[in-house]
């Protein structure tokens, strides 16, 4: 006598997704920085300690310092440029 006991969970199925999540924009989180270099000096990230992640517009930038964060929050445009045109290929290299 074996009891067959191999009962199919599919009853309630719960339909409880997305009451109201019909804007599926690019919300996956910011781009990744495309350096290795600190945008202010140049210098190697984590060379000089933990790097400083700051999201802005959509972009990850990694700094080597405080100190340069301060500067890129006072001019940001700058680093932006130089942060946008590493994730997007430049259309005239070489030379
Ligand atoms: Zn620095």
């Amino acid at each position: 006598m074996r009891p067959t006991a191999l009962v199919l969970g599919l009853t309630a199925t719960l339909t409880l997704i997305a009451a109201g999540c019909s804007d599926r924009s690019a919300a996956a989180g910011p781009k990744p920085y495309p350096l290795n270099t600190c945008p202010i000096t140049g210098e190697k990230l984590g060379s000089m300690g933990e790097p400083i992640t700051v999201i802005k517009d959509g972009y990850e930038v990694k700094f080597c310092c405080q100190e340069c964060v301060d500067k890129f929050t006072k001019h940001p445009s700058k680093v932006m440029d130089k942060v946008k045109s590493a994730h997007e290929p430049t259309p005239h290299m070489g030379g």
